[in-house]
């Protein structure tokens, strides 16, 4: 779809397009490429992670004052957009997009002198401890207790679900500090350091054969006071606020746009044994086509909520919307892929990522040995930063008004 920009946006985006024909690695692409994963592993993540701070563009959506770029929404949308269209691996967002913004809107001048630069540089490499056995969408019931002991914290219970806690050395933290308030006045923020004793994480293998999710256990784990947050009691409108950007400003289309073509033209390359190519089934084509009218539709919504957010507007609720919507498109154009694949798409591969010298010696194309490992691991799309059930809860009720 083109967008009519103005020439300075034009211009910028021909700089992002130059800059990322000249310093995309092949490595790094080709990593992304074969992640059947909603993040890449932290070697190809961190890799490119380390050419935009470089360029001092990691920061795209954070403000000059703090290392950040301090990118107009729009310049921030057209450089996801033309990552996504280069094949660039999806940033991890847990600190770049998730705490950081929380820690330079809440936190203290020490916080953001100290874990700012930290994120930036890759010396941190942060998770999300939210959710806990019995506690995900009903996340105000959660239970991991934070007791105060003079200048600290001692913290017990456990996190699941905790994407990349395998890697991470940090997590912020919700948990419990007064047991006797309303629920979800009983909560704060912390900034958990992970390499300490008393703290364990578990692996959770996912359906497609993913390490990407853990259970954490915390057993008597410290936290200095001065790593909390906000007050004490101000979790919860801390964690509405990062889940807020979590859903919001978000530039999904692209990718959706990009994995759409680069499955046609895998299609087109694919021989349908009839002199033919699988890209010819007019009933495959139909499928196609309405996923890329979604798609379209779907970017119309995101540019809208961005030129919102031009406006001083906080993103809202109706950043649930296009989540539900870019949960529902990823799972399809990944059913695509396996419908038109056939049993050829259903192999599993043993190893992930898919290349190197481990990888096993392919059978079929790497978009037939992708398909089923991608249409698994997006089962989770419907599930993370909040179910579709309870995006249409948020939907019905705060942009209805039923
Ligand atoms: C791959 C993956 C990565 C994740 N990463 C993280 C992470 O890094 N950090 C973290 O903290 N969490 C993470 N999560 C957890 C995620 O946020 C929760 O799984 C999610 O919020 C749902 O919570 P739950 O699993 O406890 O399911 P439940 O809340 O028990 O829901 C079970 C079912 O009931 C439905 N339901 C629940 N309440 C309602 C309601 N009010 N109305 C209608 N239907 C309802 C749900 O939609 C769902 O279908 C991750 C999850 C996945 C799958």
């Amino acid at each position: 779809m083109d967008i009519d920009y103005s020439p300075e946006d034009a211009a910028f985006r021909d700089e992002v397009r130059s800059f990322l024909a000249a310093h995309l690695p092949a490595a790094v692409r080709d990593g992304a490429a074969a992640s059947p994963t909603v993040f890449v592993e932290p070697e190809i993540g961190q890799a490119w992670n380390a050419v935009l701070n470089a360029r001092g563009w990691l920061g795209y959506q954070w403000p000059r004052e703090h290392g950040g770029t301090g990118w107009p929404p729009l310049w921030r949308y057209i450089f996801e957009k033309e990552c996504a269209l280069a094949g660039a691996p999806n940033l991890t967002v847990l600190g770049l997009k998730l705490v950081a913004p929380v820690i330079w809107t809440f936190g203290t001048p020490e916080q953001k002198a100290h874990y700012l630069p930290r994120i930036l540089s890759g010396e941190d490499y942060w998770c999300q401890g939210f959710s806990e056995p019995g506690s995900g969408s009903d996340l105000a019931s959660l239970q991991t207790r934070a007791v105060r002991d003079g200048n600290r914290y001692v913290l017990n219970g456990s996190k699941i679900w905790t994407t990349h806690a395998h890697h991470a050395n940090r997590m912020f933290c919700l948990v419990r500090t007064d047991t006797e308030a309303r629920k979800q006045a009983g909560i704060s923020f912390l900034l958990v350091d992970l390499d300490q004793p008393g703290i364990s994480v578990r692996p959770i293998l996912s359906m497609a054969g993913d390490h990407e999710v853990n259970q954490v256990f915390l057993e008597d784990v410290v936290v200095p006071v001065e790593d909390r947050v906000g007050d004490e009691g101000q979790g919860w409108s801390i964690a509405k606020f990062l889940l807020e950007n979590e859903r919001g400003g978000s530039c999904h289309a692209p990718k959706l746009c990009y994995d759409l073509d680069r499955l046609e033209a895998a299609a087109q390359a694919e021989s349908d044994g009839r002199g033919g190519s699988l890209a010819d089934d007019p009933e495959w084509r139909r499928k196609l086509a309405r996923a890329r009218l979604s798609a379209q539709a779907l970017e119309m919504i995101e540019l809208k909520i961005i030129s919102e957010i031009a406006k001083g507007r906080p993103p809202g609720p109706q950043t649930s919307l296009t989540k539900l919507l870019a949960s529902n498109l990823r799972q399809d154009i990944d059913l695509l892929a396996v419908d038109l694949y056939g049993a050829a798409g259903l192999q599993l591969a043993t190893a992930r990522p898919l290349y190197g010298d481990d990888a096993p010696v392919p059978v079929h194309s790497r978009e037939a040995q992708l398909a089923a490992p991608r249409y698994l691991n997006s089962r989770a799309w419907t599930i993370f930063g909040g179910t579709n059930e309870v995006q249409s809860n948020i939907i019905a009720r705060s942009v209805l008004g039923l």
